[in-house]
């Protein structure tokens, strides 16, 4: 078992197997059980029924599936159900999924009765890596992606690495490509492991992914140590969102998943270093080779220019000053580039012919 502490009071297990076990490995960490599990109707049978029977807790709740439910309807009736089943201050809940169930079992309890424990079971590599870890929670409004949130961190983030075993590939080369990015920020070393086509990933050893796992879980909880309301150095996971969420906006988020717009956003930022010095020629390649080899992603073709540049402007993230890039460097990155309309046409182009 791996054990890494992010804060005092949130700290993330890695444990391969774990989920069958969970009562005893909870009581073994002085964790209290949770009385209500949370999940999807596609992780309920395969992961969230077992998690609450190794519990002993009652059957879970199963939340509909797909981004477009990570919304307040779903956030108001796990206040009811959690009302119903007499849940109060002292009870914690758990959530068994991805990175929507994750983030509405963490808001949710962010507010119900003013605040109560959480503890998240992540079953998506994006979850486990990224969206698990740091205490970021929140929904989606009409008008925009997760405009609502809260920082509340769970207790205790549960990683049984054996549930990948269950997720299709695109949601698994949309994870890798968080991992490349934690990697590029804080571990280089973790990047020559993520240096394979995805077709070999199938046949990597069960210690592998718990290697990779927490590798990654490791920069980003050091990131998160430094800043947790992402005021200055959290920004750094920002790398490739800038265009990545961009091009998802223009396309509907319809055509890419968050981690293949991002994968995108990531070779448009190392091109944009690279023009700017930042960046040696090697490294770019050495940066896009690896995210190359877990695509092919589907192709940026038919987005036009202009129209990504619009997006570009709306950014969630924008100041005064505009949008602010983070750009790689042969070292990490650098945040805060303000970067130009015309730099960006000339990546996009690159892009465009590369795609
Ligand atoms: P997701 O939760 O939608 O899961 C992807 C799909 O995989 C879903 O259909 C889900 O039901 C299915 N699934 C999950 N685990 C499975 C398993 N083991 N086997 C088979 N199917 C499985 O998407 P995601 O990529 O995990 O997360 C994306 C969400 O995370 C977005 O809403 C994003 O905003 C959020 N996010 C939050 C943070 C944060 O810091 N809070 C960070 C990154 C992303």
């Amino acid at each position: 078992m791996h054990r890494i502490q992010v804060t005092p009071a949130h700290e993330i297990v890695v444990d391969r197997g774990c989920l069958a076990r969970l009562g005893g490995l909870l009581d073994g960490l002085g964790v209290d059980r949770p009385r209500s599990v949370v999940t999807n109707t596609t992780v309920g049978p395969l992961h969230g029924v077992r998690a609450a029977e190794a519990l002993g807790a009652p059957a879970p709740i199963e939340l509909p599936d797909g981004e477009a439910y990570k919304r307040w309807g779903e956030v108001a009736s796990l206040f009811a159900r959690w009302l119903e089943g007499g849940l109060h201050r002292q009870h914690t809940v758990m959530a068994v999924g991805g990175g929507v169930v994750t983030d509405l079992v963490g808001f949710a309890s962010a507010v119900y009765l003013r605040g109560i424990r959480w503890l998240a079971a992540p079953t998506t590599l994006l979850a486990m890596v990224d969206a698990a870890v740091g205490g970021k929670t929140g929904f989606n409004l009409p008008q925009g992606k997760n405009l609502v949130g809260a920082f509340w961190p769970p207790r205790l983030v549960i990683v049984d690495s054996e549930s990948l075993a269950t997720l299709p590939v695109r949601e698994l080369r949309a994870g890798l490509v968080e991992v490349v990015k934690v990697a590029w920020v804080g571990d280089h070393v973790l990047l020559d492991l993520l240096a394979r086509p995805i077709a070999e990933y199938g046949s990597i050893p069960p210690s592998a992914w718990d290697d990779l796992v927490v590798r990654a879980v490791q920069v980003k909880a050091g990131v998160v140590r430094k800043d947790l309301r992402e005021s200055g150095a959290r920004k750094a996971l920002n790398l490739g969102h800038t265009l990545g969420h961009a091009l998802e906006a223009a396309t509907e988020y319809q055509r890419f998943l968050h981690g293949e717009a991002v994968a995108w956003g990531i070779q448009a930022a190392a091109r944009l270093a690279r023009n700017r010095g930042l960046l040696d020629q090697e490294e770019m390649a050495r940066l896009c080779g690896v995210l190359n080899g877990l695509g092919p992603f589907p192709s940026v073709d038919l987005i036009g220019v202009d129209d990504a540049l619009d997006r570009l402007a709306l950014d969630k993230k924008r100041d005064d000053l505009g949008v602010g890039w983070v750009l790689p460097t042969n070292d990490g990155v650098v945040l805060d580039q303000r970067v130009s309309a015309d730099e960006v046409r000339q990546v996009l182009g690159e892009l465009k012919r590369f795609g």
